[in-house]
């Protein structure tokens, strides 16, 4: 692995935020300074194709990028667009388990309102 891409990955592990291409790029500039964006784009396909990290495609936004070291789903909030994980140990095991077949991946959202903007609505 160059060190570019070791240095993409710690990014994208280190953050407990789903960054977008650009930030990621940003950040990596931080500890990098002369590391071209390019570099950092090509990086993401290849980690994504490589499955060290996973790519969260939502409808009308940026596309972000996630680790996948911790088995998670995704809350997404319908008011403010915040995502946020929530652990989902135990869940591949018991769809195998109901359906019968290994799994091998699998990519899962609820959509809901987060806490803060639950407690705004004023009526
Ligand atoms: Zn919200
Ligand atoms: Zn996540």
């Amino acid at each position: 692995m160059t060190k570019q891409r070791a240095l993409i990955l710690q990014v994208i592990r280190e953050s407990g935020q789903h960054l977008t291409a650009e930030e990621i790029y940003q950040a990596a500039k931080k500890q990098m300074p002369n590391i071209a964006q390019a570099t950092v784009y090509n990086n993401l396909l290849h980690l994504a194709a490589a499955g060290e990290i996973r790519r969260i495609s939502i409808q009308g936004e940026k596309d972000r990028y996630d680790k996948t070291d911790v088995p998670h789903i995704h809350a997404i909030c319908e008011g403010c667009g915040k995502i946020w994980d929530h652990p989902s140990e135990g869940l591949l095991q018991k769809l195998e388990q109901e359906m019968g077949v290994p799994i091998h991946y699998y990519e899962l959202a609820v959509h809901c309102k987060c806490k803060d903007c639950a407690s705004n609505v004023s009526n």
